[in-house]
């Protein structure tokens, strides 16, 4: 868990985030000519980050996790800040080793659901309940609420707590750098798009804005 410190904002939105803390002009507007919405602060961005160890430190060309994470760290570092939760629950909560027998069986011809139901686990047993507790304890409850940077329906309402403790005002889409820059930036592979096309058509991600 970490946070990522206010920089420089971007003044426009090249990720599709709308953002209006650009550089402040020398000359504010005075009070009374804004509206009331204006210096209302925008709810922090938040990622909810679930271990890779082999996405994000062998950069492996099974997932997009490595890449998500850079990237959530990136669009923090331009748009005023926010949260990174990360939490132990590696390879969607069955651990490295039994996500390796999955890769096996990914070669022999499973997708990533199917491998984790052959080996007896669930298609994803993470859980969020930690994550909300992170996020109250750092002052993301409330009406503000956050912007949660996911493509996972499922974690937008368990992020937000049986009793809606935490209320994400908005979804921010990770849509990965190869889609948005035909292939010129980001990790791409074979591989990734049979994970994000299983994620789609199985798990109902959502990689569009
Ligand atoms: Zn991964």
């Amino acid at each position: 868990m970490g946070f990522v410190p206010e920089e420089m904002a971007a003044r426009t939105g090249e990720d599709g985030i709308a953002e209006e803390d650009g550089p402040q002009p020398l000359e504010r507007p005075k009070q009374h000519e804004m509206s009331p919405d204006e210096d209302k602060p925008k709810p922090p961005l938040v990622r909810i980050h679930s271990e890779c160890y082999t996405g994000e430190t062998a950069w492996s060309a099974r997932c997009d996790c490595g890449e998500q994470l850079d990237e959530a760290a990136r669009l923090m570092s331009l748009h005023g800040g926010g949260v990174i939760v990360y939490l132990r629950q590696e390879g969607r909560g069955i651990g490295l080793s039994e996500k390796l027998k999955a890769y096996n069986l990914q070669d022999l011809g499973s997708d990533t659901v199917e491998a984790n139901l052959l080996l007896r686990h669930p298609a994803d047993a993470r859980s969020y309940g930690l994550a909300t507790a992170i996020l109250l304890d750092l002052g993301c409850g409330g009406d503000q609420g956050i912007r949660l940077l996911t493509n996972n329906p499922h974690k937008v309402r368990a992020v937000e707590g049986p009793n809606r403790e935490v209320i994400v005002r908005e979804r921010v889409a990770m849509i990965p750098l190869a889609w948005k820059h035909g292939g010129k930036r980001g990790i791409h592979s074979r591989e990734i798009e049979q994970y994000l096309s299983t994620k789609i058509g199985k798990m109902g991600h959502m990689i569009s804005d």
